[in-house]
């Protein structure tokens, strides 16, 4: 993974833990730094060819898609998630938290640091 790309996962897993906080409440690819730098529903870079870590963000089976899905469903009066009194979208942004946690690389045992 490219510093770049790295860079914009870290800044949506920021993202997300905002979110989950309420600090934050706008699930929307404006939002998403990985949606930025990749296009939303595009999930490429077209210079490269190097496509989004999440995969598509549009796929039917992708948490974002429930999650967006929920709140339209839900908290359409708001357009927003509900994390102070929702279960579910606590579950479903937990969930896509721990996925791009995931997502990370893992630390470069080579450079110091180990024990
Ligand atoms: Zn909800």
């Amino acid at each position: 993974m490219n510093k770049g790309t790295l860079d914009a996962l870290n800044a949506s897993i920021a993202h997300y833990e905002r979110l989950l906080t309420g600090e934050d409440t706008s699930i929307y690819d404006a939002s998403c730094a990985l949606c930025i730098r990749f296009g939303c529903g595009y999930c490429e870079l077209t210079e490269t060819g190097e496509k989004c870590p999440v995969g598509s963000c549009t796929a039917e089976d992708a948490r974002w898609i429930e999650l967006n899905r929920h709140i339209r469903l839900r908290h359409r009066e708001t357009g927003r998630p509900n994390v102070a009194n929702c279960k579910t979208c606590v579950d479903l942004l937990t969930k896509e938290l721990e996925f791009l946690k995931s997502l990370r690389p893992p630390p470069d045992l080579s450079q110091g640091d180990t024990k």
